[in-house]
């Protein structure tokens, strides 16, 4: 069994402002599931979504939208928007801090470390901007590259708050110990049910960041994945799985 990753973003253990007991679901499930698919990866289109339909399922791909299967493939990330799919911001370019530790595949150029806050927020509005011109939605979610947010000049995460309707990991709304987010990298099908399970056992929202689907970097097999998908779909009554979107939209509506 490989370690699972675990990504612990500081603003993910800030405390809330609501209490559990007081929130529900929409069907009055468990826990929400939020699956996710970062970087904009050929496996995600041949591979994740076709699983997703199949399940009728859906999930949220963030974008690295200098990635070149964005134009390559452009109508049908569009047509996954259309099939109520969420296509997510994740920046342009993908910059991450060179200071932190596992990170020797980041272009210089692309050093975190060396941007200011104010070249962030220009570039995550751009990266809206072309997003909204893929599907036309305006409401959008955010996932920050590596989860690092530390630039030259301070956290950026502030400074693009205003662009979005929710940052993952950084759910400043949600109640106390409400969130738990996993990245898997090779786990079986039966590793990830299991993750949800025991996640969801106290209520709350499930996070799993995947990469590739049967392919890619940070893969899981697309057999796990499919095992995942037909365990959330035969246990509806137990967690709400849809997008990232449709998921803090009820929950800023709740909590607000
Ligand atoms: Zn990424």
């Amino acid at each position: 069994m490989k370690p699972v990753i675990w990504l612990f973003i500081a603003l993910l253990t800030c405390a809330g402002l609501a209490q559990a007991d007081t929130f529900k679901w929409p069907q009055g499930q468990r826990a929400a599931v939020s699956l996710s698919y970062d970087d904009a990866l050929n496996s995600q289109l041949d591979n994740a979504i076709p699983a997703l339909n199949q399940f009728n399922l859906r999930g949220s791909f963030y974008l690295t939208l200098a990635s070149e299967v964005v134009p390559a493939r452009l109508e049908q990330w569009r047509a996954a928007a259309a099939q109520g799919h969420e296509l997510g911001n994740h920046t342009l370019f993908h910059p991450c801090s060179k200071s932190q530790p596992g990170t020797e595949w980041v272009k210089p150029y692309n050093d975190m470390d060396s941007r200011t806050r104010e070249q962030m927020r220009e570039e995550v509005m751009l990266a809206n901007s072309f997003l909204h011109a893929i599907d036309g939605e305006t409401l959008r979610t955010f996932t920050p590259p590596c989860g690092h947010t530390q630039t030259a000049d301070g956290d950026y995460l502030n400074t693009v708050a205003d662009l979005f309707i929710a940052i993952k990991g950084a759910e400043t709304n949600l109640p106390e110990v409400f969130g738990s987010l996993v990245l898997p990298d090779g786990q079986s099908g039966t590793e990830l049910i299991n993750f949800v399970k025991q996640e969801a056992a106290d209520g709350g929202l499930v996070h799993i960041i995947f990469h590739g689907i049967g392919g890619d970097h940070l893969a899981v097999s697309d057999q796990a994945h499919r095992e995942l998908l037909e365990y959330l779909d035969k246990n509806r009554d137990l967690y709400w799985t849809d997008t990232y979107r449709n998921i803090m939209t009820h929950v800023n509506e709740q909590l607000d």
